[in-house]
């Protein structure tokens, strides 16, 4: 006879929407291993017929930590002193793009702190104009902007953009940020996003501090209802020079979870919510790395599809860190292609050098919007 859990992943991988909230809250609150290892087989086995063998692949660029938010667990934010600031020019932003396209990747993130304004935004219009001759897909993750602005940069060649939610649940969302920084606002951007024809991905942290499985299910459900075509999640990890990470502590009551626990909750948000969307690009987050060193290759047994490897110049990325313990701060990027072919073999997957690794939900749904009345 098959347990309560095993039913309802074997109804949630028949169809995808096939659970609600309070379903997805149960498998997110697994914590026997027989019972882990049956989830994350079953979402990459969903993972495999969706999306196909391989896992696409992104070159990351960081391109500047200035940042206008002072967001209360982001080691980049705004107050905190303790950051040298940087802003790559046009010229490296182009040369690190050289590079993804020379390693043989097909697409190329670039990301930032978040600066609004027209000087900025003509800015990566230039990048974007100026790296087009290369062909890459790109994937902007540039925080929140007007909706011109999107479309400026969607006119110049960008066709994905990440923005994460953090969390759907608007009273955690207050208390993990500043009073100025508004959860309407970022829903809105979500929405001028789908509105501008980007493939709009979206995300959460997982392990903050007083969420809960059901909220953790809430954010799934949200992903559906906005449908995102791209999602990208990791556990939140501490960073000192921050509010909420210098009188952080570990595995009590209220306070943070310890690693293995926040890996294995970045594991099954990534599980559920292939076994809820079924066909979105799901990314393996660096932040998984911290926490284990096996930490993406474990993502993408459970289900993900997507790795964005760092490929900034080693000498800025010591200023790009959000959180403790990033890892690769010295590994250039040829080595960690190396690296990453070994440990993808290592769970009997490669990387798809030379494809775009473009969402098939968003194709989907081009395709169906073409032929609706
Ligand atoms: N400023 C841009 C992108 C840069 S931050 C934006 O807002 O979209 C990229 C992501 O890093 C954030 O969305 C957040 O989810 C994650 N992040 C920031 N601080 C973190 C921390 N301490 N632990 C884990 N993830 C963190």
């Amino acid at each position: 006879m098959s347990s309560p859990s095993e039913t309802l992943i074997e109804r949630a991988s028949a169809a995808p929407r096939a659970l609600d909230a309070g379903e997805m809250a149960q498998l997110l609150s697994l914590t026997d291993p027989a019972d882990l290892a049956r989830l994350y087989a079953a979402a990459r086995a969903v993972k495999l017929r969706e999306c196909g063998k391989g896992v696409a692949v992104r070159g990351l660029v960081e391109a500047g930590n200035v940042c206008a938010k002072d967001c209360l667990y982001c080691g980049i934010r705004k107050s905190n002193r303790n950051v040298r600031r940087y802003s790559l020019e046009a010229d490296e932003i182009a040369a690190a793009a050289a590079e993804v396209r020379d390693l043989g990747y097909a697409s190329l993130v670039i990301q930032s702190g978040e600066i609004e304004g027209e000087a900025h935004t003509r800015f990566i219009e230039e990048v974007l104009r100026r790296i087009a001759p290369l062909d890459l897909g790109v994937t902007l993750s540039l925080g929140e902007q007007s909706e011109e602005t999107y479309a400026r940069w969607r006119a110049a060649g960008a066709t994905r953009y990440l923005l994460r939610i953090e969390t759907s649940n608007p009273e955690l969302y207050a208390r993990i940020h500043p009073a100025e920084c508004d959860f309407k606002r970022r829903i809105e951007c979500l929405a001028a996003l789908r509105r501008t024809g980007y493939q709009v991905g979206t995300g959460v942290m997982c392990a903050l501090p007083g969420q809960t499985a059901e909220d953790l299910a809430r954010d799934i459900a949200f992903f559906g209802e906005i449908d995102a075509d791209m999602i990208g999640m990791g556990p939140y990890i501490p960073h000192r020079d921050t509010p909420m990470g210098e009188h952080a502590r570990f595995g009590e009551k209220g306070g943070i979870p310890d690693a293995e626990e926040r890996l294995s909750l970045g594991l099954k948000m990534i599980a559920v919510t292939r076994l809820y969307l079924h066909d979105v690009n799901i990314a393996a987050a660096t932040a998984l790395q911290a926490l284990a060193h096996d930490g993406r290759e474990r993502g993408v047994a459970a289900g993900a599809n997507v790795l964005m490897p760092n490929v900034t110049d080693v000498k800025r990325r010591r200023d790009y860190q959000l959180y403790a313990g990033k890892p690769c701060l010295d590994e250039a990027a040829s080595m960690c292609r190396k690296c990453l072919d070994r440990r993808l073999a290592s769970v009997g997957e490669e990387l798809l050098y030379g494809q775009r690794g473009d969402s098939r939900h968003f194709a989907a749904r081009a395709r169906s919007d073409r032929t609706d009345p």
